[in-house]
């Protein structure tokens, strides 16, 4: 089958909403935005055997290059909206093709994201570029630079899982269950959308988990100006990751692990926290926003040595 065939049978939604004036077909997709919101733009790439393993499922590259993307949108506070995609394909089967857009296409109807248009090559190895477009309320969206000494630091969900998922799927070791969920964090990462929505509100910064807690913290507090702790002893850490690690590799993997995906904030205001938990997810706070400049880590109280090893793609 030929690429406008591939894109005819895979790539083409059966149907569109009103705010898709010309969808997949022309030369570019034509889209009305909500009258008086403000539009929010993020892509990001995968690329096969960098960001995630070659025994990776079809499926989940799929569902997985659509997550991270409306990751960015969750820690901007937006609402989900059109998605392009360019595909670069190395030599991949049609059953493969099948899997893949099935991946897509679940993750854009979990969240009422529309694909309007892309592009196809051929290259010496799998890359998947998603680029998403967002809706916010003007002046709503959430940054990394408000966060103000004297501010909690938060979490969402249970950061590390991912990176170890990962192992285990590059193990190749058939994984136990509490494995398999661990395996899901990486495969198969939840967007925090609604989350992020909630905090527009209420939120003074926020960043979304890519590279690893401490090196994304790390951004945060730099974009806004600011210094900050983490106290070890908080840090949520799963019951399956404790299961699969002792406690110290835990924590190296909580701080340094990796595409969680999860949502880091910073809030002056703990009432709307008071239930440990916003719009269904977990919350936990780890920190406090500090004067001055840089992240350390404290257990207790006491400064505590660590030293990042977060995924940086140029050293
Ligand atoms: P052009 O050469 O004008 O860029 P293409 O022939 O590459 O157009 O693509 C034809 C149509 O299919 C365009 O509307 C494009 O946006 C869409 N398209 C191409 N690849 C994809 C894809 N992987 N997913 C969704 N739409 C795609
Ligand atoms: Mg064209």
């Amino acid at each position: 089958v030929d690429e406008f065939e591939i894109i005819r049978r895979y790539f083409t939604p059966a149907t569109y909403s009103d705010s898709v004036v010309i969808g997949v077909g022309d030369d570019g997709a034509v889209l009305r935005p909500t009258p008086g919101m403000e539009l929010v733009a993020v892509a990001d790439t995968m690329v096969a055997g960098v960001h995630y393993p070659d025994v990776l499922a079809a499926a989940d590259v799929g569902y997985r290059a659509v997550a991270v993307n409306l990751s960015d949108i969750a820690a901007m506070g937006a609402i989900p909206r059109w998605m392009t995609l360019a595909l670069t394909l190395s030599a991949e089967q049609p059953a493969w093709l099948a899997d893949f857009a099935r991946g897509i296409t679940q993750a854009a109807a979990a969240f009422g994201l529309e694909l309007v248009g892309g592009d196809m090559t051929r290259g010496e190895q799998t890359v998947v570029t998603v680029q998403i477009t967002g809706e916010v309320l003007p002046g709503q969206a959430l940054t990394r630079a408000g966060a103000h000494p004297g501010e909690g630091i938060y979490v969402s969900g249970t950061p590390g899982d991912a990176a170890m998922g990962l192992r285990i799927l590059q193990s190749g070791s058939k994984p136990d269950s509490g494995g398999a969920e661990l395996v899901q964090r990486f495969a198969r990462p939840t967007a925090r959308i609604a989350l992020g929505r909630a905090l527009a509100a209420h939120a003074s910064a926020a960043i979304d988990l890519s590279d690893g807690l401490f090196s994304d913290v790390e951004k945060l507090l730099h974009a806004s100006g600011a210094a900050g702790c983490l106290a070890l002893e908080s840090l949520p850490i799963s019951a399956p990751l404790l299961h699969a690690v002792p406690r110290e590799e835990a924590e190296r993997l909580v701080l340094s692990g990796g595409d969680d995906y999860e949502l880091c904030f910073t809030a002056a205001d703990t009432e709307f926290l008071a239930a440990g938990e916003v719009a269904g997810v977990p919350v936990t706070r780890i920190g406090e926003v500090r004067e001055g400049r840089g992240l350390h880590c404290e257990r207790h109280g006491q400064l505590c040595e660590f030293r990042d090893d977060g995924y940086r793609h140029f050293q």
